[in-house]
């Protein structure tokens, strides 16, 4: 079977052909600067076979377009025609209340994404854009749209209810939402694998790390979402590369009143300035912030230990929630190939039980317990896969 996933952007597109069975993955690549001229790239067989070349993309249509010529094309496609795409799965942004789980796209499930779009107003349009494209260009292909909220929408009301007017939840929906929810549910999976446990999560407690340039981190009870740190939007929770985190919302009336920014301009310092890029002023990627460290920045070592603590204290606040902890596990950019940073942010929790083998800890981007073999608590490096998470639900609702 072969799903094609997608995950559109405003003015880009992510695209792989997938199996849902095995994983693997035949081609995959990215159409950018969708609306001005547009890029294209394609990769098939472990080579990149088209990069960066100029594609007329004036909206997602022409994106998808390409990706499918590609797909087909006699020299270089990997299938002979669309007939052989099974089915289409969606990345999305939010899903609201309205969805616990993915569904197959219908005018229902589009109007439901739609009347999303309040809160996520950056992506969910984006997302639509994509869904509309290929029923455009594939008619009749069944469509599946996967939520990065869907895996959150177990937390019990005392994590996600907003201590503001309980009339704001009730009327507008204000609550806890959650983000990178396909990647904490792919990792639960692993890790209840790992645990021995997928057919007994019944009593499991993990604690997810997703580490990149935006992070989340999820407490995963009996194998569902108790808790996560993003909140109604991805703004909040432990610091990111670009993005503040949790912080005292009386800062953003101190600083708009002292230099007149209105919440469009507060809102674009918060989301794009600040993170560990607004402290150290270097840069948002943790190579970068690790160079420039060691070569004495105090600022970049600053945003680092900001940083480590805080996802060190939602760790420990997880292990709280939860009553205790079986597994930490660490995914995503910085999750999987930070071996500094996975060791500075365990320093300190050996009183959990949880001990990290340095040595063991010497791995990069692949499936790993890095665990001291005493260590009460396993910890594990686990590299996320949410495009086989969205195959896997597109094949079962497709084939349903
Ligand atoms: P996104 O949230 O955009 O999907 P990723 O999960 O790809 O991001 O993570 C990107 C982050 O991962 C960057 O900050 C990058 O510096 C970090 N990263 C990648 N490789 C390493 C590494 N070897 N050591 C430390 N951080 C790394």
């Amino acid at each position: 079977m072969n799903v094609l996933v997608i995950n559109a952007g405003s003015s880009s597109l992510k695209y792989q052909l997938m199996d849902p069975d095995t994983g693997a993955v035949s081609a995959k690549g990215l159409c950018e600067r969708i609306g001005l001229d547009g890029k294209f790239t394609y990769k098939a067989g472990g080579k990149t076979v088209i990069d960066a070349q100029d594609v007329a993309m004036p909206t997602h249509r022409e994106a998808i377009e390409a990706v499918l010529a590609a797909l087909v094309n006699p020299e270089y496609g990997v299938i002979k025609s669309m007939d052989e795409i099974d089915a289409v799965g969606h990345r999305v942004l939010h899903g609201g209340m309205a969805f616990t789980e993915s569904c197959l796209v219908d005018e229902a499930c589009k109007e439901a994404i739609r009347k999303c779009i309040p809160l996520g107003p950056l992506h969910n349009p984006a997302n639509l854009m994509g869904i509309e494209a290929c029923e455009k260009v594939m008619p009749n292909k069944p469509q599946v749209a996967v939520f990065d909220t869907a895996f959150h929408m177990t937390m019990p009301a005392q994590a996600y209810t907003y201590a503001i007017p309980y009339e704001y939840y009730e009327k507008d929906e204000v609550r806890r939402y959650g983000f990178h929810g396909t990647s904490h549910r792919y990792i639960a999976g692993r890790a209840l694998a790992l645990l021995g446990r997928e057919n007994n999560p019944e009593g499991t407690r993990i604690i997810n790390c997703h580490l990149g340039n935006g992070s989340s981190l999820c407490a995963i009870k009996d194998g569902k979402c108790v808790d996560t740190t993003m909140g109604l939007g991805p703004l909040a929770g432990v610091p990111m590369g670009t993005r503040c985190g949790d912080i005292d919302a009386t800062i953003l009336e101190y600083l708009m009143g002292r230099y007149g920014y209105d919440i469009k301009e507060m809102l674009t310092i918060l989301n794009k300035k600040s993170g560990v890029l607004g402290i150290s002023g270097v840069s948002s990627d943790f190579r970068d912030l690790e160079a420039a460290a060691g070569e004495g920045n105090a600022r970049a070592q600053l945003a680092l230990d900001k940083f480590f603590y805080e996802v060190r204290k939602s760790i420990g606040a997880y292990a709280a929630a939860m009553g205790g902890v079986d597994a930490i596990v660490f995914t995503a950019g910085v999750g999987e190939n930070g071996i500094g940073n996975r060791a500075k942010i365990m320093e300190g929790l050996e009183f959990l039980g949880a001990k990290i083998d340095p040595e063991k800890n010497n791995t990069r981007g692949v499936e790993a317990e890095i665990s001291t073999d005493d260590s009460t608590v396993k910890i594990f490096v686990i590299p996320t896969n949410e495009e086989l998470m969205i195959a896997k639900d597109t094949a079962a609702l497709a084939t349903k």
